[in-house]
């Protein structure tokens, strides 16, 4: 089966902790603080690979924990960072997270995205240390790597994408006009997996063709074609329509058209306006007459014909050159914007518990649900700010802090984030 969608969990390093440690030098009892910072954990990363065309490599690998950042220890030497972790996927990859359905990010380009930040390393005790707090015990825990489960979908990038029923000879034509070397059988869905090739137009110019896989069984009894093929024709620039003119296989190669252009229509009609040009093929099976009458067709309705042959790359190259001049004057493929997740979605589905640990009147709030709402907001921001104040009050963390004593100007410490207690 061709793998197009995948969902998967990603989870980036933790940040190292801080060290407590003291300088120890001879003869003398207690030097100054010198324990080392945590290390940063590593980010997850999602880089293309444009070799890739499918997600199969996600069907049976789930899970990609990026390394923690390692610990600071005494001596002020700070803990190594974690290496990111790269997740490649094909051109094209939609990546969401998927509570929410949010996008965030839509793999079109070679920008590598970083979706799952690794934890900040703890600061080690020199940090902590003030003219009236010349000891500090205590040092900062690292920050948990961001954890989400995302999907990942695949829709193809491609400039111009092959329409036509199963054996018309899309896959003859895709592997005599590039380098792509797809299975050429005579019997039906021989294309399993999408198969992209570069057809290079000399001087550096080139574009890619998909021959996309295929057409569910029963299609051609007017059952409909897959909607997961369909999805990949949805971000093609041009289509190329190809029919069999022989009408071998007992078909009409009118009503062939037809049929797909009723379906895309079905799926979306923005897709059924999309430009197509008709690659008329297996001239060598059928007479001049045939010929001219589908030419008399589809040019009546407006569309650019070409007739070809080509296993023997008959007319293949007109057919090149015109896809080519085509594109020049379309616009560039569809891209998805990233989407902002609502922060509501760790609230809603947390287990809201914390823990407050207070030294010197610092006051340390654990709760790793929280974590992710600041991960997440930008503190500088008047809404965001307003949020996460109500927050902090409806899961009972302002409550608790009065409980355990603090008191105005004491400073409360929520992970980086730190402020003066203002009642
Ligand atoms: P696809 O299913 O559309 O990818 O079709 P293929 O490219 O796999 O071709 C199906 C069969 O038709 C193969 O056996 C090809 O060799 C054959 N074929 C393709 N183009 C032509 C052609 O122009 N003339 C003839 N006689 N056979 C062709
Ligand atoms: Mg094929």
């Amino acid at each position: 089966m061709f793998t197009d969608i995948a969902k998967i969990r990603i989870k980036a390093g933790n940040g190292g902790n801080g060290a407590v440690s003291f300088r120890r030098e001879k003869y003398v009892a207690a030097g100054g603080p010198d324990g080392g910072d945590g290390g940063r954990g590593g980010n997850i990363v999602f880089k293309v690979d444009t070799n890739l065309a499918t997600l199969s490599d996600f069907r049976y690998k789930r899970k990609y924990t990026a390394p923690n950042g390692q610990d600071g220890s005494g001596g002020r030497k700070n803990g190594k960072s974690g290496e990111d972790l790269i997740i490649y996927v094909p051109k094209g990859t939609i990546i969401r997270e998927c509570e929410s359905g949010a996008v965030m990010a839509d793999m079109s380009d070679d920008k590598p995205f970083i979706a799952a930040k690794g934890g900040k390393g703890g600061w080690g005790n020199p940090h902590f240390a003030t003219p009236t707090r010349q000891v500090p015990r205590f040092a900062k825990d690292g920050t948990p790597g961001e954890e989400w489960e995302v999907s990942l979908e695949l829709k193809l990038l491609a400039d111009v994408g092959l329409l036509g029923f199963p054996n018309v000879g899309k896959s003859t034509l895709i592997s005599v006009v590039s380098e792509a070397k797809p299975i050429i059988a005579n019997y039906h869905f021989t294309t399993v997996t999408p198969v992209l090739g570069v057809v290079s137009m000399g001087e550096g110019n080139s574009f890619v063709m998909a021959d996309i896989p295929g057409l569910i069984e029963g299609a051609g009894d007017g059952v409909g074609l897959g909607h997961e093929f369909l999805r990949h024709v949805e971000r093609c620039r041009l289509l190329l329509h190809i029919i069999d003119a022989s009408g071998s296989e007992g078909r009409d190669p009118k009503e062939d058209f037809e049929i797909i252009n009723r379906e895309l229509e079905k799926f979306d009609p923005e897709l059924a306006k999309r430009p197509q040009i008709i690659a008329a093929n297996k001239t060598d099976l059928t007479d001049e007459e045939t010929v001219e009458e589908l030419r008399a067709y589809f040019e009546g309705r407006g569309y650019e014909f070409y007739t070809m042959c080509a296993p023997i790359a008959e007319g293949t190259q007109t057919i090149v050159n015109a896809l080519w001049n085509k594109l020049q004057t379309l616009p560039p493929i569809k891209r998805y914007e990233a989407e902002s997740i609502p922060v509501e979605i760790f609230e809603k589905t947390a287990d809201k518990g914390f823990t407050i640990t207070v030294r010197d009147n610092v006051y340390f709030v654990e709760a790793p649900w929280l974590l992710r709402i600041l991960q997440r907001s930008d503190l500088d921001d008047y809404e965001s700010l307003q949020y996460f104040q109500r927050v902090l009050v409806s899961s009972g963390i302002i409550d608790a802090l009065h409980e355990r004593g603090i008191c105005e100007g004491d400073t409360v410490s929520i992970y980086d984030l730190e402020f003066d207690f203002v009642d």
